[in-house]
């Protein structure tokens, strides 16, 4: 299949590009699209043949349910059975934003593959114009994961959609690098009080401020039976080729490490702020100003996926706190690494 990639970053003559997008997605076919998380694979979340086609492209495992994406607030009563006060608040205070809210679902309105059999459904509306004028034009929901091969890093870049779904879709809309860089925050409001089920770009703390308690399960708590889970998370995320150790950031640690990986025989890409890049790694990329959480969030899975480009047998990768956005960056590099640190 050829995938065509169109520019919608600029005003001129995106209209055509939009209209060939909508038309796709009526035929029930996929799109890639941006928000401002990343990159969403789309299809018409009512068509079930169609939503397969996201999994297939993907290489999803079937029992991982997807994101609902709709254009405008109004609509979330269509496909939920009932809207909680907190699930209210939420909406009117962090929508169109990167807040996916689990709720239940109406039963027989959206596809079966969408809900993974569940009782419930995620939902959000984007904020992102390209995503929004998309959603707007076709007036229906959209189903959409992130637009990778399963288990590989988000795309933030079309470049990445290309690099892996190339010949698998059929139209991406290219709108240029997503803002945040990393997933919605999913939050379970089914639970009272509410729990985060993966963290992400609403963080903890601004949730508290606006509904009070919302639960953030820790490493352990999230290994037991009885914490709530977004189903998706017990598959490999979020990895590149080569093996990725965390290493807390401290320059002279992160010295030590690359020199001892390199007498091992390692070849090593290093993933660390700019004022590290005098470290003698084979390869570095940086991810933005020391302290900047906000930037490494931004430039994270880009870094990932420079590493397949390279020849590197190793990836050291520096850490950050768990305060803020540092949760939802902690989380995907946990998983990249599969819980791996650089032990000396
Ligand atoms: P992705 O589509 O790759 O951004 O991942 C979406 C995440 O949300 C996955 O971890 C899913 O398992 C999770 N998710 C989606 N729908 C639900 C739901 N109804 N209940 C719990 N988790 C969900
Ligand atoms: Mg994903």
């Amino acid at each position: 299949m050829e995938t065509v990639c169109k520019n919608v970053d600029s005003n001129v003559n995106s209209q055509t590009n939009y209209t060939q997008a909508v038309d796709i997605l009526n035929a029930g076919e996929v799109v890639a699209f941006p928000t401002e998380t990343v990159y969403g694979l789309g299809a018409v979340a009512t068509n079930d043949t169609a939503v397969k086609k996201i999994f297939e492209a993907k290489g999803r495992p079937s029992d991982n349910p997807l994101i609902v994406h709709i254009g405008t607030k109004e609509e979330v009563e269509l496909y939920i059975e009932h809207i909680s006060e907190v699930a209210k608040k939420c909406i009117d205070l962090f929508w169109p934003g990167p807040l996916t809210l689990v709720m239940p679902v109406k039963p027989n309105v959206l596809a079966n593959s969408v809900t993974a059999g569940l009782a419930t459904v995620g939902i959000r509306m984007p904020d992102h114009p390209v995503a929004l004028a998309l959603l707007r034009q076709l007036k229906k929901p959209l189903a959409a994961p992130s637009a990778n091969r399963s288990g590989k890093p988000s795309p933030t870049e079309a470049i990445h959609v290309q690099d892996d779904l190339g010949g698998y879709i059929p139209y991406i809309l290219d709108g240029g690098s997503t803002g945040i860089g990393l997933e919605s925050t999913v939050l379970d409001v089914t639970h009272e009080p509410p729990v985060i089920l993966r963290p992400g770009g609403i963080t903890r703390e601004m949730l508290e401020a606006k509904i009070g308690p919302v639960i953030q399960p820790t490493k352990i708590e999230q290994k037991l039976e009885a914490t709530p889970k977004a189903p998706g998370m017990k598959y490999t995320h979020y990895a590149p080729n080569a093996p990725v150790l965390l290493i807390e950031c401290d320059l002279e640690k992160v010295h030590e490490a690359v020199h001892q990986l390199q007498k091992q025989g390692h070849k090593v890409a290093l993933l660390a702020p700019a004022s590290f890049e005098d470290i003698e790694a084979d390869f570095y990329f940086s991810i933005g100003e020391v302290g900047s959480k906000e930037e490494m969030g931004a430039t994270l899975y880009h870094a990932l996926r420079a590493c397949d480009k390279t020849a590197a047998t190793i990836i050291l990768a520096t850490t950050t706190s768990t305060e803020g956005v540092g949760a939802a960056i902690m989380n995907r590099l946990e998983k990249a690494a599969g819980g791996k640190w650089y032990t000396p």
